[in-house]
């Protein structure tokens, strides 16, 4: 019988110092699976040595190698998307370079889909986040406000160290959308995921490269991909201005005809003036973002560019 394969996607970006410990763990924990091994490891125009770390790695045997080069930094969506795309692998796993995720974890996933056939996916989901309380308390606002207005189920905690089966894959990449946001992606395909608990190690070198403002954005970038109603908050929201503002014009009315009260002017027309044309304004940024994602997508720019694609495969 054929054996089967492993293929395993590292996006790297600026992890000169974890890669050669981070191989050195791969060859000691993957020694107990009977499969091939194939690593794929992208560089995502990282701006220290990695490039010359991973070269270093295609002078030896032990798995097969991919590396790609990408010609700046595309993020980390680009580079899972770049890997799954070349994962030729019978289960395809995405692991961190930076160590945080232990390989060993790998491992287990991989075991956990060889003894579960129920099951497609793998999941680790972070049970306890060794982040502060306030990211902690925001990350978890998030999740219940995308599971609330979107059509994905996200589960909290749950990373991008995954391991899944070769038609997930496919999958996957048949959602060609340039604005990946590939936690709502991974839950949209469907599929039966296993939920494995696991606590992150934390970084040994360099530094996260997701800080709060880029968390915000790709918060942002989360909700619009996966939903519609925030456009719905205009729909609502002006429904809703309009009958307060009938009501305040009946106010003024009886006001007016019946007390002959003096109506006060000044303030009540700056303040709603300010009000409204802060809605409008509120309103349009929202449809600029949905619109701007439109134009991104219709411009159908590839999702990466690749400098160099190398492999320690023995051309046949
Ligand atoms: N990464 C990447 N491109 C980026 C940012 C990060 O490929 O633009 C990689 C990074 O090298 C690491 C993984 O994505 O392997 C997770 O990044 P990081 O550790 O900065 O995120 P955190 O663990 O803090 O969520
Ligand atoms: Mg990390």
């Amino acid at each position: 019988m054929k054996k089967q394969k492993l293929s395993v996607i590292i996006p790297c970006y600026n992890e000169e110092k974890s890669i050669e410990p981070l191989y050195k763990a791969f060859k000691r924990c993957f020694s107990v699976l009977s499969y091939n091994i194939e690593l794929i490891f992208i560089d995502d125009g990282s701006s220290d040595k990695t490039i010359v770390e991973l070269k270093k790695l295609l002078k030896k045997q032990d798995f097969e190698i991919e590396v790609l080069h990408f010609s700046r930094n595309f993020g980390k969506e680009a580079a899972m998307y770049a890997g799954l795309e070349r994962a030729t692998g019978d289960y395809v796993g995405i692991i961190d370079a930076d160590l945080q995720q232990k390989p060993e974890l790998l491992v287990e996933m991989v075991q956990v889909l060889e003894k579960k056939e129920e099951y497609d996916c793998v999941c680790c989901y972070q049970e306890r986040r060794i982040e502060d309380k306030t990211m902690t308390y925001l990350k978890k606002k998030f999740y219940a406000l995308i599971n609330k207005i979107s059509e994905v189920e996200l589960v909290d905690g749950a990373s991008d160290f995954r391991v899944f089966r070769r038609y997930v894959v496919e999958s996957i990449l048949s959602l060609k959308e340039a604005n990946r946001f590939s936690k709502g992606i991974f839950s949209w395909v469907g599929f039966n995921t296993y939920y494995m608990p696991y606590t992150p190690e934390s970084r040994l070198y360099g530094k996260s490269s997701f800080g709060i403002k880029k968390l915000f954005l790709y918060a942002i970038s989360g909700i619009i991909s996966f939903s519609v109603a925030p456009l719905r908050i205009a729909t609502f929201g002006g429904l809703l201005v309009s009958l307060l503002c009938f009501l305040y014009l009946v106010v003024v009315i009886i006001q007016k005809i019946f007390f002959t009260i003096d109506v006060p002017g000044y303030p009540t027309l700056i303040v709603t003036v300010l009000l409204i044309g802060s809605l409008i304004l509120f309103c349009l940024g929202i449809i600029g973002e949905y619109i701007a994602r439109i134009y991104m997508e219709t411009k159908k720019r590839p999702l990466y560019i690749t400098k160099e694609e190398l492999s320690n495969k023995k051309k046949s």
